[in-house]
């Protein structure tokens, strides 16, 4: 049997303290809720914005990670630099990465993707169907043609995100815009997976099909278990020429 992965859900924890309407909805945080949906199939470790002067994510607590999961939203200038570096070289080294709703603008999720990550938004508690558009795709199983939210946030096109390696969810609101809810991204041995919904207001990482897609992203995103690629000169393995 194999050990559980080691989760370690981030929350920026900022509008749950400041806004009673956000607290209403996430009492002990959104990285809580985040977190009892992954109960029985990770070990989960919390980490928030002004927990300590690492923002929780020291180095030790980084090598213990398999997967990383980022919600933030009003403080993305807040996070240091040298810990978005520490958390990209971790990545870059294969520890998972899942990107959560307005993480879109976060440092790491901008710096990981090099471009603006920008796109169309409106608060409007309007319908969003998040479509599967990869139904063979492990982020998906469990899932049927889509997920129904009665109230979301709107985001829409264009996403300034670099060409997903694969599209999993795309939704659609009831104003018409449409948006790529669901991307897999590769970056060096780590792997990353953004997910749209999640918006503070809204009750939605309570949502069952939202907390399998979360959990189902975690089995997705776990480090392959393997060594580090070698790099730089190299000595063949064959002789070469007719040097013999
Ligand atoms: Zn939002």
């Amino acid at each position: 049997m194999t050990a559980k992965l080691k989760v370690t859900v981030w929350n920026e924890f900022r509008h749950e303290q400041h806004n009673e309407k956000v607290r209403s909805v996430y009492p002990g945080g959104i990285h809580a809720a985040i977190g009892e949906g992954l109960a029985g199939t990770a070990d989960v470790a919390y980490a928030t914005l002004d927990q300590d002067e690492e923002h929780g994510l020291s180095e030790s607590r980084l090598a213990e990670t398999d997967v990383l999961i980022w919600w933030g939203h009003m403080a993305h200038g807040d996070v240091k630099d040298e810990i978005v570096e520490r958390v990209k070289r971790r990545v870059l080294q294969g520890m998972g990465l899942i990107v959560l709703h307005s993480g879109h603008f976060s440092k790491i999720f901008k710096t990981l993707m090099g471009t603006s990550c920008d796109l169309k938004w409106r608060e409007a508690d309007e319908k969003e169907r998040l479509w599967v558009v990869s139904p063979g795709h492990p982020i998906a199983e469990g899932i049927g043609e889509y997920i129904e939210l009665p109230q979301e946030e709107m985001y829409g096109e264009h996403f300034d995100i670099p060409q997903p390696d694969e599209l999993v969810f795309v939704s659609w609101f009831e104003g018409g815009e449409v948006f790529r809810s669901g991307c897999t991204f590769h970056r060096g041995q780590g792997k990353i997976f953004y997910f749209r919904p999640g918006h503070e207001t809204y009750p939605t990482y309570y949502n069952e099909q939202v907390r399998t897609v979360i959990r189902n992203a975690v089995k997705w995103a776990a480090p392959t278990r393997r060594d580090y690629p070698t790099y730089g000169n190299h000595k063949p393995l064959e002789a070469i020429g007719n040097k013999a």
